[in-house]
């Protein structure tokens, strides 16, 4: 089993309420074989909502207001839902400050990226699920 960010699974739950949709991956979770995950609505952050990046280790929007909470919330959430189908791989949206994959935005709100993974990737590292980023 496999898990799959939802909006590359088709599912318009991106910051600007779009999708990114992939068709390998819809077809992966319509046969079963995936199970479609946003960890940024499992911690009730709201669809839109605004972009948030890492400044320095914190969750913040533009505006500066803090989300961390909800981010660790819900990457906990997705986290309990990947063991409990026994996932051993995520195919996860690359840069999100929640699924990005060894690359993220760095925290100036400009478009540029940095080193670093998202608050659901580093779990899912941390309980050993293999992580795969994909645009
Ligand atoms: Fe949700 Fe992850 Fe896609 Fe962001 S990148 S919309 S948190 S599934």
């Amino acid at each position: 089993m496999k898990i799959v960010s939802a909006c590359l699974a088709g599912v318009p739950c991106r910051y600007d309420g779009q999708a990114k949709p992939r068709l390998d991956l819809i077809e992966l979770v319509q046969k079963g074989e995936a199970i479609a995950l946003c960890p940024e609505e499992l911690g009730d952050l709201g669809t839109p909502r605004p972009p948030c990046e890492n400044v320095s280790g914190k969750i913040l929007t533009q505006e500066g207001e803090d989300k961390s909470e909800a981010f660790h919330r819900g990457a906990q959430i997705a986290l309990a839902k990947t063991l409990k189908v026994g996932a051993t791989e995520a195919i996860l949206k690359s840069c999100s400050p929640m699924c990005g994959v060894g690359k993220v935005y760095d925290g100036t709100f400009s478009g540029t990226l940095t080193t670093g993974d998202g608050v659901f990737t580093q779990l899912l590292k941390q309980h050993g699920i293999k992580t795969k980023e994909r645009d």
